[in-house]
């Protein structure tokens, strides 16, 4: 047993809750094959965390592993003019890259000061498989940000949130979706669910869908246990969900219930739906130019619902457009309601 505690996912989810879709393995990436070894020591030491080391040597390899480079590993002896020249080309592609130099008690004093020089100040020793656990294990996200968000039916989530939840992801934030009904009354159910899966995916989230009864949630038993159960397994630090302040009285009662169940979660926020009130009240603002057209792709999965005009492209990005006017500087946002919101914003 690692020293660090059992593996994020030691908790199981609640019955009556399908994972239909995982979230994606985070990468690490290691420039220097020589060292790939010894750090899997330590990968071995932190437990079962979801994530997988890759040797990658190139810009060209790092966008080519399809994830964006969160932690870069390099080997202090690859340190020369032409790496460090290669680490600000990674660095632009992927502004949240952290990295980290892997140097031990043999290595040369003259790598190190390279590395100091390009503004890497953070060393690991690959063979101290204490040190690397931690590392790695930090990475996943054990204290950072985790992002959770619910919704009644398939599609209710990535209408309200969906730009804002791709910025998470291009943050490096895991995202869950919990998916409470599988949408029976608005089509049919193994539709709904395959293009809800298409759309996690689409977003890079781990999709879990429960089978409550669809327009019936309000009489549903159990719902806050539910979604307490999915946040003991998820253990978000952020919650979207529905507002109250909507029309749809499944919409209604899932917002009563995760409110409840979320009462220890650090930030939850209400997205707007289709069926909000005028009396949804938001006061924070996304700002989503970066990712407002890959949420338009993500709707186009729910293509039973085509009809809908909701999901007309047009429409989603004028209402962010609409939005983005309560910041400066911004093209595009999403609105939320705060019920509870730490100091430092996370998006
Ligand atoms: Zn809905």
């Amino acid at each position: 047993m690692s020293a660090l505690g059992a593996p994020s996912s030691a908790v199981p989810l609640p019955a009556g809750i399908v994972r239909e879709a995982a979230g994606p393995e985070q990468v690490v990436l290691v420039w220097g094959a020589g060292a790939l070894d010894a750090l899997m020591g330590g990968l071995a030491e932190a437990g079962n965390l979801p994530l997988r080391l890759t040797p990658a040597e190139t810009p060209e390899m790092i966008e080519v592993s399809g994830a964006p480079a969160l932690l870069l590993l390099v080997d202090v002896d690859l340190l020369d003019d032409t790496t460090v020249g290669t680490l600000d080309v990674v660095r632009a592609m992927a502004p949240q890259t952290r990295v980290c130099v892997l140097a031990g008690a043999g290595s040369g004093a003259n790598g190190l000061l390279r590395a100091l020089r390009a503004g890497l100040s953070e060393v690991v020793d690959p063979h101290d498989e204490q040190a690397v656990a931690e590392l790695l294990a930090a990475q996943v996200g054990r204290s950072g940000e985790r992002v959770l968000a619910v919704g009644a039916h398939p599609d209710d989530v990535e209408i309200g949130a969906g730009a804002t939840l791709l910025r998470h992801r291009s943050l490096g934030h895991p995202v869950s979706v919990l998916t409470l009904s599988r949408g029976a009354v608005g089509g049919h159910r193994e539709d709904r669910r395959r293009e809800a899966v298409g759309a996690a995916v689409a977003m890079s989230a781990e999709l879990l869908m429960g089978d409550l009864p669809d327009t019936r949630m309000e009489d549903a038993p159990d719902m806050i246990t539910l979604i307490e159960g999915v946040i003991a397994t998820v253990r978000p630090t952020t919650v979207y969900v529905h507002s109250s302040a909507d029309n749809h009285q499944d919409h209604r009662a899932v917002h009563r219930a995760a409110v409840i169940a979320a009462r220890r979660v650090p930030q939850l926020f209400c997205y707007q739906s289709p069926s909000s009130r005028n009396e949804f009240a938001p006061t924070k603002f996304v700002a989503v130019d970066a990712t407002i057209h890959e949420k338009v792709g993500v709707l186009a999965h729910y293509r039973s619902q085509a009809t809908r005009h909701y999901l007309e492209p047009d429409l989603v990005v004028a209402s962010a457009r609409y939005w983005a006017r309560q910041l400066t500087h911004t093209l595009y946002a999403e609105p939320f309601e705060v019920l509870r919101a730490s100091e430092q914003a996370t998006v």
